[in-house]
């Protein structure tokens, strides 16, 4: 089955358009090998490849295994690669460095399969590499049937998303080399976790700037009526074909854990709810009651749901409200209520680095509202999943927001994906979410 599919996640700013949360790109982890001077004359394959020939000076980001060939530091193209062949990457000198997945529509033009010069990138070359992938998550990351398989630049896989749902595996691919190998990767998938339906979530907006198409549906298997998974203990329902990035926030899990471990008889503010993870989390964790918002009406759909599915859990604890977050949160302070612990996990405020004035902005906004409504000795767990906003950048937005709302509060723990979202140190872009425990005196 393909089609087209509806737009895709997260709802921005301003209104339900398509921000994603993104930030799945780090260096493969290969160990760190002498560049080899060898030049493509020398190599009997590379006879058969293309080569992108860098600019002089150039070669540094790949020298340091930065998976990524922008296109201006290009200075000739031999050959008539098509979007997706695997090209060889030549420095100035004609040293070879690596082989890369080409993208002639993207600022990007070509990522990093691999610094072995001499790899075949085939089949083979995948399936390895998902195996890998999947056995290195086997080894106690995740807690529960879901979590994240295959995270891009981190697993050596740029372009490359799986997330694993129960028995289901849901894929997503945003670069050309990557739709290159779109089979071979969805075989590798079911064969590394016997999943049943490996199912297809390339719709994310990113396609377009590789002038890729949408694309969604089951590459391997059929998608059952209706997909479930567990984590720490709790049952979620996940809308593969139609939720937020492959149908869930996976790497909010040991954050979740966290809320549920502080939850105790707490009242407890939930923004940006989307289908409930945190929610869930707390009320798990004995919260009095937990307040939700989300502008998504499917979302609170979901959520409520997900609750029903886990019979220790009380609906009768969860109020669940859809609106405007910048809007409830001022309704709320007006109408005196106060919480002990809020949860404040936004979309992704800054898609590129030119938004980030205004998302400095939204991100004050909300949070200075949080401390206003947070009762003294209260929580506040504080996220920001722009890539364009640093850590450090956030935490000062987040003191500012402090200052701003007359707040004496401490920094009780800095927070970040889940360990099944690795970030390559070469890769400091994959470090996309951040977050702040924070307790207001
Ligand atoms: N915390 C969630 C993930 C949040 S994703 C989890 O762990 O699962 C961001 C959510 O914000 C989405 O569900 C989206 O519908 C919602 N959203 C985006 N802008 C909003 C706004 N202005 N007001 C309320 N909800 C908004």
């Amino acid at each position: 089955m393909i089609r087209n599919c509806s737009p895709p996640g997260k709802p921005g700013l301003a209104a339900h358009a398509a921000a994603r949360r993104y930030g799945h790109r780090c260096s493969p982890r290969r160990p760190a090998a002498p560049t080899p001077v060898l030049t493509a004359a020398s190599i009997p394959d590379a006879i058969s490849l293309s080569t992108l020939t860098l600019r002089p000076g150039r070669e540094r980001s790949l020298q340091q295994r930065h998976p990524w060939i922008f296109s201006g530091s290009i200075a000739t193209i031999e050959g008539t690669p098509a979007a997706g062949d695997t090209v060889a990457i030549l420095a100035a000198d004609g040293t070879r460095m690596a082989l890369a997945g080409y993208s002639p529509k993207s600022q990007i033009s070509a990522r990093v399969w691999s610094f072995d010069i001499h790899a075949v990138i085939d089949a083979k070359f995948f399936a390895q590499r998902v195996l890998h992938a999947v056995e290195t998550r086997a080894h106690g990351v995740t807690d529960g049937t879901g979590g994240r398989l295959l995270h891009g630049e981190a697993d050596g896989l740029p372009g490359v998303v799986a997330d694993r749902y129960g028995d289901v595996v849901v894929l997503q691919l945003t670069s050309a080399g990557a739709e290159r190998w779109r089979k071979s990767i969805a075989e590798a998938l079911a064969a590394a976790t016997g999943a049943r339906c490996v199912f297809e979530r390339s719709d994310a907006e990113v396609r377009t700037l590789e002038g890729l198409p949408p694309r969604c549906g089951a590459i391997i298997g059929s998608l059952p009526e209706q997909v479930t998974f567990v984590e720490h203990g709790l049952a979620y329902r996940v809308d593969v074909a139609l939720g937020q990035k492959t149908g869930f926030y996976l790497d909010q899990r040991d954050n979740r854990c966290l809320v549920r471990r502080h939850a105790n008889g707490k009242r407890v503010l939930n923004a940006f709810c989307y289908t409930g993870g945190f929610t869930l989390a707390a009320l798990a964790g004995h919260a009095r009651a937990v307040v939700s918002i989300d502008s998504s009406a499917d979302a609170l759909t979901l959520a409520r749901e997900n609750i029903a599915r886990n019979p220790t859990l009380v609906p009768a604890q969860a109020e669940w409200i859809e609106g405007d977050v910048f809007f409830e949160l001022r309704r709320l302070r007006n109408d005196g209520a106060t919480f002990d612990f809020i949860v404040l996990d936004p979309p992704k405020f800054a898609p590129t680095a030119a938004h980030v004035q205004r998302a400095a902005r939204a991100y004050k906004d909300i949070n200075l509202l949080a401390f206003k409504l947070l009762a003294p000795g209260g929580l506040l767990a504080t996220f920001s999943c722009s890539g364009a906003v640093s850590a450090d950048l956030f935490q000062k937005i987040v003191a500012g927001a402090a200052v701003d709302a007359r707040a004496d509060t401490t920094i009780v723990q800095r927070l970040s994906a889940s360990a099944d979202h690795p970030v390559a140190l070469h890769f400091p872009e994959g470090d996309y979410l951040k977050g702040l425990l924070i307790r207001k005196s």
